[in-house]
C-alpha cells in the first residue's frame, strides 16, 4: 500500500439538502476526480427528477400527463415504475403522488395548505391514477390534479449510482450522502462505518449508531423539513389517507442492501407507523429497520439484536 492513500470527500448544498462523498484512494488527484464525478451524477440526476426545476422531465410529465401519455426517459421511467412497486408493497402508504398536497407545502416560508385545499387535493393521492405504458416509455395520469414528486425515493437513487461509480473505478472504501440516505462501500478500512441516527429532538446528538458495511441506510425525520405552529409540528412526511404529515413517529430509518429501497422503505415505515412498519420489515429478509416513535420510545425489526437496554435515550 503506498504511503500517500488518504480519505478524500467534499460536501456540496445539492437537492435540497447536502450530498456528500468520502472515499479512500491511493492516488489524490483520481480520487478527487471521481469525488466529482459523483457530484456530477447527483446534478445530472437533479436535473432529469426535480420537479422545482421548470424543464425536467418529471416537470413536464406533471404539467402534460393529465391531458396525453408524455414519453420519459428510461431512467426516469424505472424510478416511477419502481415508486409503483413500492406502493403495492406498502398498501399505499408510499405514495409518488402525494404531491397534489405536498407542493401546497412551503416549509422555509412556513405555509401550508387550508383544510379546504386539503380536502380537495388528496383526491389525487392515488398511484393507481399513473398509467405506464412500458412499450411506448410513456407516463400518464388518469385525471387532472395528479402531480408526482419523487423526493422520497430520488436521494436513496443518487446515492446507490454514485457508489456504483466508484466501485466501477476500483473504490472498496467510501461513503456517499445524500440528506438522509447513505450508500457504504465496503468498511472504513479494518471497522465498520458507524452511522448515527440523530436524535429527532436533540439537534446534533445520536439516539443509537449502527455497525454497517457494503450496505444502505435511510433515515426519515420529522425535523429534516417542518414548522411549528402552537404545539403542532407540521413536517414533510405526508400520509397519503389523509393528506396531513403522518404522525406517531419520530424517526424511522431502514438499511438493507439496495439505497433506493431502503430510502422508499424508511418513508414508508414512517407513514405505516411502528407497528405496521415492522411487520412489513420483517417480510423484507434483507432490510432491518428502527423506528423511534412519538414517545422517543426506540423499536427493532425482529432480525436486530436488542442492544443493552442502557444504550436508550432519555
Ligand atoms: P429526507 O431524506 O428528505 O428526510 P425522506 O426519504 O423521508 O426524505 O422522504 C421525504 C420526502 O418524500 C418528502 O420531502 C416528500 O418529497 C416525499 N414524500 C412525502 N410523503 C410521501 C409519501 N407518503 N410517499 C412518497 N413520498 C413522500
Ligand atoms: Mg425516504
Amino acid at each position: 500500500m503506498p504511503a500517500r492513500a488518504e480519505w478524500i470527500g467534499d460536501a456540496r448544498p445539492m437537492m435540497g439538502t447536502e450530498v456528500s462523498v468520502l472515499l479512500w484512494h491511493e492516488d489524490r488527484s483520481r480520487g478527487e476526480d471521481l469525488v466529482g464525478q459523483v457530484f456530477a451524477e447527483a446534478a445530472r440526476i437533479e436535473a432529469l427528477m426535480s420537479t422545482y426545476i421548470e424543464d425536467s422531465e418529471i416537470s413536464d410529465i406533471n404539467r402534460r400527463a393529465a391531458s396525453e401519455p408524455v414519453p420519459a426517459g428510461e431512467e426516469l421511467f424505472t424510478l416511477i415504475r419502481r415508486s409503483l412497486d413500492i406502493s403495492i408493497l406498502t398498501l399505499g402508504a408510499f405514495d409518488i403522488t402525494y404531491d397534489s398536497v405536498g407542493q401546497h407545502y412551503d416549509f422555509r416560508k412556513r405555509q401550508r395548505p387550508d383544510a379546504r385545499t386539503v380536502e380537495l387535493e388528496r383526491k389525487h393521492i392515488n398511484f393507481r391514477l399513473i398509467e405506464l405504458d412500458q412499450s411506448a416509455g410513456t407516463v400518464r395520469f388518469l385525471e387532472q390534479g395528479v402531480r408526482i414528486n419523487l423526493g422520497g425515493i430520488a436521494k436513496g437513487y443518487v446515492v446507490e449510482r454514485g457508489a456504483r461509480i466508484l466501485r466501477a473505478n476500483g473504490v472498496g472504501h467510501a461513503i456517499v450522502t445524500a440528506g438522509g440516505d447513505s450508500r457504504l462501500l465496503g468498511d472504513r478500512r479494518g471497522q465498520p462505518w458507524m452511522v448515527g441516527i440523530r436524535d429527532p429532538r436533540n439537534d446534533g446528538q445520536v439516539a443509537i449508531s449502527v455497525p454497517l458495511k457494503d450496505e444502505a441506510i435511510s433515515t426519515s425525520g420529522d425535523y429534516e423539513r417542518y414548522f411549528e405552529e402552537g404545539d403542532k409540528r407540521y413536517h414533510h412526511i405526508i400520509q397519503p389517507s389523509t393528506g396531513t404529515p403522518a404522525g406517531g413517529v419520530h424517526s424511522a430509518t431502514v438499511f438493507g442492501p439496495d439505497a433506493v429501497m431502503t430510502d422508499a422503505l424508511s418513508t414508508s415505515v414512517f407513514v405505516m407507523g411502528v407497528d405496521q412498519g415492522l411487520r412489513l420489515i420483517a417480510t423484507l429478509p434483507d432490510y432491518e429497520s428502527i423506528v423511534i416513535d412519538d414517545q422517543g420510545r426506540i423499536f427493532y425489526s425482529a432480525g436486530l439484536q436488542q442492544p443493552d437496554p442502557g444504550s436508550e435515550p432519555e
